[in-house]
């Protein structure tokens, strides 16, 4: 596997909003300014072809609309996005919203599916997708994806649960949300990654989602199975 951090952040800094690319072609989250992103590091947009939506804040999904452009003109016209019913309601809305003239033609060209499931493959992952606990706001999901030699799991946005505790226990490598010093009933703080890395000590934790002030003391940890990545670090280089 090759696992890329596109973002590492919340917003309101520098570090782009969390995000994260598999293979060069499956895309966990398209938060706002994700388009840019993925431009300046120099990832290749027409080889994505999978979305995957951890839920449906604005930071998570903003930028779907200029990447259906894009793959609108170009010769790789497969999209699936993986999300709930509500969830593909919310993107045509937006879609129309931004792009009212094109989005007919867009629709029309593109080969654009849906999966609502629970649980699916690409490739040679078999995918689930895991409820997790965000504050007031539901649904929300994590994903864990499982390869013959390798499990690897984001958590999306999430305080810390049951669900959180199991993917930490089944993962090599655990994304997690930490976007504070203390972790709340809305987001996971450094105490909570450094209370599973003292838990599965074989297992990686890698922070994202971080606040500014998070980020600063999160670099100051020296915990060898906690990973405080920079936006657009690998993560797994793959073979
Ligand atoms: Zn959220
Ligand atoms: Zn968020």
């Amino acid at each position: 596997m090759k696992l890329q951090i596109i973002g590492t952040g919340g917003m309101w800094h520098k570090e782009a909003s969390a995000s994260y690319l598999i293979d060069d072609h499956i895309l966990i989250d398209m938060p706002n300014g994700s388009c840019k992103n993925l431009y300046t590091q120099g990832v290749n947009v027409e080889k994505i072809d999978n979305i995957l939506i951890t839920h449906f804040h604005g930071d998570h999904f903003f930028d779907i609309p200029f990447y259906l452009l894009k793959k609108s003109k170009e010769d790789e016209l497969d999209v699936n996005v993986y999300c709930t019913k509500p969830g593909k309601k919310k993107i045509e809305t937006l879609f129309k919203l931004g792009f009212p003239n094109a989005s007919k033609k867009v629709l029309k060209r593109l080969n654009l599916n849906y999966n609502f499931s629970a649980n699916f493959t690409i490739g040679d992952y078999e995918v689930s997708r895991i409820k997790v606990s965000h504050g007031d706001f539901k649904p929300a999901y994590g994903y864990i994806f499982k390869s013959k030699d390798l499990t690897v799991g984001i958590t999306g946005d999430t305080s810390y649960c049951d669900s959180v505790e199991h993917m930490a226990s089944i993962c090599d490598y655990l994304i997690c949300d930490c976007s504070l010093i203390l972790g709340n009933e809305s987001h996971m703080g450094i105490d909570d990654i450094k209370k599973l890395a003292t838990k599965y000590p074989d297992h990686k934790f890698v922070t994202s989602h971080m606040f500014e002030k998070t980020i600063k003391e999160a670099k100051k940890l020296k915990i060898k199975n906690i990973i405080v990545p920079n936006d657009g670090d690998y993560i797994l280089k793959g073979v």
